[in-house]
C-alpha cells in the first residue's frame, strides 16, 4: 500500500489552519478533482476521495486533535474513513454542507438544502435522431455539444488569485431592496441581489481569461445512453451536462429530445410494428411463402390456401420492447402483419379467359359466413 500523505498536505493548508481556512481549502481541491469535471480520470478520483479523507479528519475538532498527536496510526479507531473504501455519493451526502447542497445534487437529484443560494446553469437541449434498430437495441450516442464550462484558469472561481470581497451592492446579505411603485401604493420588494446574485461576495481580483465570470464557451463531447423502446418526443435528462454556472454553481441538466426516423417498411404502433403485405391472387388462393421484414432481417412466413384481405398475422417478439417511466425496457411488442389482396388491373385475353372460366365456379364466389368473417376482419 502507498504511503498515506499528510492530511494538511493534502489540502495545502498549515498545521495552525483555522476551520473555516481548512473548510475553504477542502471546497477548493473538491472543485478541482470533481469527477464532474474530470470524467473518467481515475487520478482525480483519488485526489477527490483523499481530499474528503483529509476533511472529515481535520474538520472534525477531536479527531484533529488526535491525528495532530500520533499521526494516521491514531486514526484506526477513531471511526475516520479510509479513502479507498468510500462510495463517490457518500462524500457528496457527508459533505454536501460545504458546498451549499451543490454535489450532493447531482447524483441524488436533490436539489437545495444549502445556506447560501447558488447560480445554475442554464439547461441544454439537443435532439437525437434514432432509427428503429437504434430503438430496438438501446444506444450509445456521442454528441458534441457547445456549452459554457468552468474556466481552467481560474477552476470556476472567476477570481485571478482566489480572493473575493463583501459584495458593495448588498454589504453581503445577498439580496437588496428595491422600491415599486403600483396600484397599491409603494412598496418594498426583496430581491436577489445583480451583483452577486445572492452570494454576498464577488470577485476581487478577476481572472483575465473569463472576465471574472468563471465560465468560458467551449465544446464538449458527450456520450448519451439511449435505452431501448423510447419514442419519438420523449425527452431524457443527462444531469449536470447542461451549462456550468458562473463562479462553481450547480451545473444545468442536458435535456436531449428523441426523434425517431422512418423505417422504409415497417411501422410503429407503439411497441408493435406493422407491416402491410400485399398478396398476389394465386398466393392468396393457394397459400404459399413470403419473406417479411423485421428489424432483425427477413424472415419467411407461411401463408395458408385461402388467406383473405384484411387478415392479420402475427410475429410475437417481434416488435421492440416496452419501457417503463424509470427508463428500463423490458417485453417485445409483436410484428403485425396486415394481409391485402392484389387485384390484377390489366389481363392479357387468355387470362381474361381463365377469371371468366374460374367465374363459373360456385368456390370462388363469396358464402354469407364469408361476408360476415370480412366486416370482422379476423385476427390471427
Ligand atoms: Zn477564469
Ligand atoms: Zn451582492
Amino acid at each position: 500500500m502507498a504511503q498515506k500523505r499528510d492530511y494538511y498536505e493534502v489540502l495545502e493548508v498549515p498545521k495552525t489552519a483555522t476551520a473555516e481556512e481548512i473548510k475553504k481549502a477542502y471546497r477548493k481541491k473538491a472543485i478541482q478533482y470533481h469527477p464532474d469535471r474530470n470524467p473518467g480520470d481515475k487520478e482525480a478520483e483519488e485526489k477527490f476521495k483523499e481530499a474528503a479523507e483529509a476533511y472529515s479528519v481535520l474538520s472534525d475538532e477531536q479527531k484533529r486533535k488526535r491525528y495532530d498527536q500520533f499521526g494516521h496510526a491514531g486514526m484506526n479507531d477513531m471511526g475516520g474513513f479510509s479513502a479507498s473504501d468510500i462510495d463517490l455519493s457518500d462524500i457528496f451526502s457527508m459533505f454536501g454542507d460545504v458546498f451549499g447542497g451543490h454535489f450532493g445534487s447531482m447524483f441524488s437529484g436533490a436539489r437545495g438544502g444549502g445556506a447560501r443560494p447558488q447560480m445554475r446553469g442554464s439547461d441544454l437541449r439537443v435532439k437525437v435522431k434514432l432509427t428503429l434498430n437504434d430503438i430496438l437495441t438501446g444506444v450509445e450516442k456521442k454528441i458534441k455539444v457547445k456549452k459554457l464550462v468552468p474556466c481552467q484558469y481560474c477552476h470556476g472561481s472567476g477570481s485571478a488569485d482566489g480572493s473575493t470581497e463583501t459584495c458593495a451592492k448588498c454589504h453581503g446579505t445577498g439580496h437588496v431592496v428595491t422600491q415599486k411603485r403600483s396600484v397599491f401604493g409603494v412598496m418594498q420588494v426583496q430581491q436577489v441581489c445583480p451583483d452577486c446574485h445572492g452570494e454576498g461576495q464577488t470577485v476581487k481580483n478577476k481572472c483575465p481569461h473569463c472576465s471574472g465570470e468563471g465560465v468560458v464557451r467551449d465544446e464538449e463531447v458527450i456520450t448519451i445512453n439511449i435505452p431501448a423502446g423510447v419514442a419519438d418526443g420523449m425527452q431524457l435528462t443527462v444531469p449536470g451536462k447542461g451549462n456550468a454556472a458562473p463562479r462553481n454553481g450547480i451545473n444545468g441538466d442536458l435535456l436531449v429530445l428523441i426523434e425517431e426516423e422512418q423505417h422504409p417498411e415497417l411501422i410503429r404502433d407503439e411497441s408493435n410494428l406493422i407491416y402491410n403485405l400485399l398478396l398476389s391472387v394465386p398466393t392468396a388462393t393457394l397459400g404459399g411463402q413470403v419473406e417479411i421484414p423485421t428489424l432483425e432481417g427477413p424472415v419467411k412466413v407461411n401463408i395458408a390456401e385461402g388467406t383473405q384481405p384484411g387478415k392479420v398475422l402475427r410475429l410475437r417478439g417481434k416488435g421492440l420492447p416496452n419501457i417503463d417511466r424509470y427508463g428500463q425496457s423490458y417485453g417485445r411488442g409483436d410484428l403485425l402483419i396486415n394481409v391485402g389482396v392484389y387485384i390484377p388491373e390489366h389481363l392479357s385475353r387468355d387470362e381474361k379467359k381463365v377469371m371468366a372460366e374460374l367465374a363459373k365456379s360456385d368456390n370462388v364466389k363469396p358464402g354469407s359466413s364469408d361476408k360476415r368473417n370480412f366486416l370482422h376482419n379476423l385476427f390471427g
